[in-house]
């Protein structure tokens, strides 16, 4: 699912691209802008991620985290990775979720809201593809 994303033969709103790793919106997202960071090369787990890519897969994590403040006024962000257990799709994924003080997020029970449309969820890319684009 996530390498046909990142092949682009599944349809995604894509905020980031790197020679590494491809991010893009959750279609379920926690709040809105939660974005998803996924490796180029299929693999499933954070461990399975071999040692030169983990510099840049997380210097991307970090600039999607920078980028959910700086593109969408969010307060923070919080940073997740699924290993097996509750790992909803078996490709290695990072979740970047917006937070704001009082957003209501309690611990690891996670409500899922979605977009109006499509129209809002294109909106919320292109604020992070905004300040993501440059290098
Ligand atoms: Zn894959």
């Amino acid at each position: 699912m996530f390498c046909r994303i990142v092949a682009g033969e599944e349809p995604a709103h894509v905020v980031l691209e790197t020679d590494d790793a491809v991010a893009f919106l959750d279609a379920r997202p926690v709040f809105k802008g939660h974005t998803l960071l996924v490796p180029r090369r299929h693999v499933v787990t954070l461990p399975d991620l071999p040692a030169d890519l983990l510099g840049p897969y997380l210097a991307a994590v970090q600039r999607l985290a920078a980028g959910v403040v700086d593109g969408l006024g969010a307060q923070g962000s919080f940073v997740a990775v699924n290993n097996v257990v509750s790992q909803s799709v078996a490709h290695l994924h990072a979740h970047v979720v917006p937070r704001t003080k009082g957003d209501g997020l309690r611990g690891f029970f996670w409500p899922r809201t979605k977009y109006a449309d499509d129209a809002e969820a294109a909106d919320y890319a292109e604020r992070l593809r905004a300040v993501l684009e440059p290098d």
